[in-house]
């Protein structure tokens, strides 16, 4: 899995022109047909979409890409379950903020408890980025809530892409930017 921009045609002038590298061994990417269509949800409306798959030149290995407005085996677009994130943040509880974005209980207290749990090496890994880009940034000052500190961590990386480097949306910095793993089980390494 490769998390690519939200412009298709930009993703495939890449994939074509050989400009996307191997998450693996960072080979030359090329087309290598489609993956399964998927239905999945924005804010609004259900998306179905059929993302391109891509194989390495060097290693063999195949990957879908995946537009960076999703999130790995997530059926919500990453701004619905950052609104929800945020919500956390602010201090609302799951059920209210359910019912606010028409998604069941259950299925928006999964991602708060996994954000929750990654939200402190979230925090460490968005914190490093802000200060990749913005040398001069101050600290990311803890507050009241883990949550809330990753939240923070995001945003003002995601504002300091913007003054850098280009416009982004901050859920969508925060899915290319985590490779879509933004709700993943942690990993050994912790992240
Ligand atoms: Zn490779």
């Amino acid at each position: 899995m490769l998390i690519v921009g939200s412009d298709l045609v930009e993703v495939e002038r890449l994939l074509v022109s050989g400009e996307l590298s191997c998450p693996s061994c960072r080979g030359v990417l090329g087309p290598w047909g489609h993956a399964r269509t998927r239905s999945t949800r924005a804010l609004g409306a259900v998306v179905r979409h059929r993302p391109r798959r891509a194989r390495c030149s060097s290693c063999g290995g195949t990957h879908v890409l995946l537009a960076q407005v999703w999130l790995v085996r997530r059926a919500d677009a990453v701004a619905v379950i950052g609104a929800a994130v945020e919500a956390k943040a602010a201090g609302a509880g799951h059920r209210r903020i359910a019912a606010a974005l028409g998604r069941p209980d259950s299925t928006v207290r999964g991602w708060l408890r996994r954000f929750t749990v990654r939200a402190e090496a979230t925090r460490v890994v968005f914190t490093g980025l802000l200060h990749a880009l913005d040398p001069q940034a101050g600290a990311v000052v803890p507050g009241v809530s883990v949550v809330g500190d990753a939240v923070e961590a995001i945003g003002r990386a995601a504002a300091a892409v913007v003054v850098r480097l280009a416009p982004v949306e901050p859920w969508e910095f925060a899915s290319r930017a985590s490779g879509g793993r933004l709700l993943a089980p942690l990993s050994g390494a912790g992240w």
